[in-house]
């Protein structure tokens, strides 16, 4: 190259300057390296410069808030001693521990913040129960998407969710938190929560890492009591606990969650099969799993574990890659290294993903937010109304005798309304556990509001509480400094009493009562299970003695789990479940109430009469004595055994029948496929939304198959009169089975039986044959 005189020299010193800034800035800013490096090769270039101390820092998830012998989590973030912080959600906070991370920290990290963002940050939506009550997986998708938005703008960029654990125990308290009892359904609603939290792929701007949870059939727990063990026949764990987990990951999850109990007994978090065999063997997950809170320690608990050594060992084989806040990595790995159990290219394996997470997301170039753009966030009024429509959506119109609702509101039927119920003026109970340990339950438009604000003057509203309700037995979260969620204090008995009459006198002096029962925010979620469903405190009593008075009744249940009922199945003319509906839900119960909005959800659960059913579900066996057989009465002698409702079930305003039902063909081949439709028809004089959905049940093979499966489902919203046709393919994904006897996927050929309706219950039948 000839350069001017003297330019030689200056091009040399550049030169230098350049390497030596190049040099001196590689340990420091190796995260900008070229952005045309993939983030594996960046994740491995950091790799190449850590200490084993900070790598065993990357595997460590420090708590965000005081725990009793830990180091706190400023004093990690400055050693580079946390990959993670959990539940911290203050955005200056947030801030502040990123900078602390990246300008205090050796090599720069920024660190993962994680929370337990299930349904909403601040717009709070219904919980996943209630969004699967739509059918509508676009509908969950945007509902994520927004609690994505909304919780990256603080900084919080790691989610533990979606919870996709099928659950068929209604006495178990985190059935609220999934989407059901149903594999194929929980599959689907899966993928789109992951697309909705993670976007088109990890590291989508405005979105967060997502968490899959909680890694597997915790909802299975021995009777439905949270954290007992689970003993889950194979069969089952691939026909119905492992489907939406695998979905999640074909979805591309970045991370998944090991369970807390034991899995047939082993502790998932220890699980080999589960984290090794199933996971990373058999579905290639690449992304990383973090414990549940506290359960690489809890391994010595469960008498799994000799001490914590021994656990911290057991679990790193096992595939845990992120200890949440037990410490145990923290302080045992170094010396199992040292004593040659593990080695360090083992752990390179294991941070590996957890750094790889971190460079696509983002993080090393935007590791920080800025303060001044949450509120814009915070307060799109888009969002709003979205939580709005997915919470009328979300409802189950469970009874409607006599066309009680809509109700009226010009004035002309009733001139005043009583409100009355615990959870009717409750902003907590209507966001539930995980909506209010973030927003503490305020924003919320109450059912008392919604009522209110959907009347106007045209009819006069009068609220009575009635008694409070509590849980019998405190909750562990209790104690946390973050729970604002009692809005229920303890009464005297004089005083429920006197709240007891003030709420059977103002049902008496107005023309119609909306009642509110349900359950209160801590009696749903984590560590809330129930021996028996009866509604809380006072509120059969209460219910009685308001429809003793002879004034109409609608009830309206706020809960985040099927209740005991029975009674008002027979004695309430119209009932309403409405979830923990979010933030909104006050507005959208009056919406549904006042007919501004059609009910169109759907149970994703079986509803049981009592408690003493559970677990109780559609997908059963066929028995020896099916419950279709002409002399079958019960499998009680005490009560029926079949459900108060069954999966799929909800109302309308409207009818629909479903009808036609056409097979492609009478016989397959095991390789082809089948088309299947049906003719749906709003045969009623509003517009509406049905679910038309399609079962199958294999007659015999090498198992017996559960008497029916839901294997397709469609949406259609119609005016009135309106028809439409939907249409179904049944092939190799919907017929074949993990065969309990061949222990591997089969498709076997045998005779289906085909049934499309509105509900699990659908007469409208077909079969077909499928051959060698
Ligand atoms: C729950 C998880 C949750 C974690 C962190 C645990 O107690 O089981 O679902 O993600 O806490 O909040």
């Amino acid at each position: 190259m000839s350069l001017p005189d003297g330019s030689h020299r200056n091009y040399w010193f550049v030169r230098f300057i350049t390497a030596v800034l190049i040099f001196t800035s590689a340990s420091l800013l190796y995260a900008q390296a070229s952005v045309l490096d993939t983030a594996e090769q960046r994740a491995d270039a950091l790799l190449k410069q850590m200490t084993l101390e900070e790598k065993i820092g990357q595997l460590n998830q420090g708590a965000g808030f005081p725990l009793p012998g830990a180091p706190t989590a400023d004093a990690q973030v400055r050693k580079g001693l946390a990959g993670s912080i959990l539940w911290v959600s203050e955005p200056s906070a947030i801030n502040r521990l990123q900078k602390m991370a990246v300008t205090e920290s050796r090599l720069h990290i920024p660190l993962l913040i994680g929370l337990d963002v299930i349904h909403g940050y601040h717009t709070i939506f219904p919980p996943p129960l209630a969004m699967s009550a739509t059918w509508d997986p676009k509908l969950v998708e945007q509902a994520q998407t927004i609690a994505a938005r909304e919780a990256r703008s603080t900084g919080i960029n790691w989610t533990f969710a979606p919870m996709v654990d099928i659950a068929r125990d209604a006495r178990w308290g985190r059935m609220v938190e999934g989407a059901g009892e149903d594999p194929y359904l929980g599959a689907i609603m899966a993928k789109a929560q992951v697309r909705g939290f993670q976007g088109p792929e990890l590291g989508a701007p405005d979105h967060v890492l997502a968490c899959v949870k909680h890694f597997a059939a915790y909802g299975a727990a021995d009777g439905g009591r949270d954290y007992d063990s689970s003993y889950v026949a194979d069969d089952l764990l691939w026909n119905v606990y492992f489907p939406p987990f695998k979905a999640a990951v074909d979805a591309g999850v970045g991370s998944l969650m090991s369970a807390y109990m034991d899995l047939n007994s082993v502790p998932a978090t220890g699980n080999y099969f589960l984290l090794q065999d199933v996971l990373r063997k058999d579905w290639k997950f690449n992304g990383f799993v973090v414990s549940d809170a506290m359960a690489i320690g809890s391994l010595v608990t469960h008498g799994y574990a000799k001490d914590r050594a021994d656990a911290a060992y057991k679990a790193f084989h096992a595939g845990v890659n992120m200890d949440m806040a037990s410490y145990t990595y923290l302080n045992e790995l170094a010396k199992l290294v040292k004593a040659g159990r593990v080695t360090e290219a083992q752990i390179d394996a294991m941070v590996m993903p957890i750094l790889v997470a971190k460079f696509k997301l983002g993080l090393f170039e935007n590791s920080y937010i800025d303060e001044s753009k949450i509120a814009g966030v915070m307060n799109d009024p888009a969002s709003a109304q979205l939580a709005r429509q997915a919470a009328q959506k979300s409802m189950v119109l469970l009874k409607n005798d006599g066309q009680m609702l809509p109700l009226d509101k010009s004035g002309k039927k009733y001139l005043s309304i009583a409100v009355i119920g615990p959870v009717a003026d409750s902003g907590p109970a209507q966001v539930g556990f995980w909506g209010g340990m973030i927003t503490g339950g305020s924003d919320v438009v109450t059912v008392v509001a919604g009522i209110k604000a959907k009347v106007g003057t045209g009819l006069r509203v009068e609220y009575a509480k009635g008694p409070n309700i509590r849980r019998v037995i405190p909750s562990t979260f209790d104690g946390l400094p973050s729970i604002k969620l009692h809005d229920q204090p303890v009464q005297s008995a004089a005083v429920a009493q006197a709240a007891f009459d003030e709420a059977v006198a103002t049902a008496k002096r107005n023309d119609l009562v909306v009642l509110v029962l349900g359950e209160e925010a801590l009696m749903a979620g984590e560590a809330a299970s129930n021996g028996t469903l009866r509604l809380a405190g006072r509120q059969q009593e209460l219910m009685q003695a308001v429809v003793a008075t002879g004034k109409p009744v609608v009830l309206v249940l706020i809960n985040g789990r099927p209740l005991d009922i029975a009674w008002a199945a027979e004695n309430v003319p119209a009932i309403l479940e409405a979830w923990e509906p979010g933030s909104q839900g006050g507005h959208a119960v009056a919406d549904v109430l006042f007919g501004d909005a059609n009910p169109g959800g759907k149970l994703t659960v079986t509803w049981p009469r009592i408690g003493g059913q559970s677990p109780l579900y559609y997908a059963h066996t066929l028995t020896h004595q099916p419950e279709t057989a002409p002399d079958f009465k019960s499998r009680y002698q005490d009560m029926k055994s079949t459900p108060l409702y069954p999966f799929g079930y909800g109302l309308s305003y409207t009818k629909f029948t479903v009808n036609n039902l056409q097979l492609s063909k009478p016989t397959k081949k095991v390789g082809e496929t089948i088309g299947v439709s049906a003719d749906v028809q709003n045969i009623g004089s509003v517009a509406g939304d049905e679910v038309v959905q399609l079962y199958i049940h294999q007659q015999y093979g090498s198992a017996s198959r559960p008497v029916r499966q839901l294997k397709g489902f469609e949406k259609v919203t119609l005016a009135p009169g309106e028809k439409k046709t939907v249409h179904f393919t049944l092939g190799k994904d919907e017929l074949t089975y993990w065969s309990p006897v061949d222990k591997k996927w089969v498709l076997e050929p045998s005779v289906f039986d085909v049934w499309a309706g509105g509900d699990s219950t659908a007469t409208l039948h077909g079969t077909f044959e499928v051959v060698q």
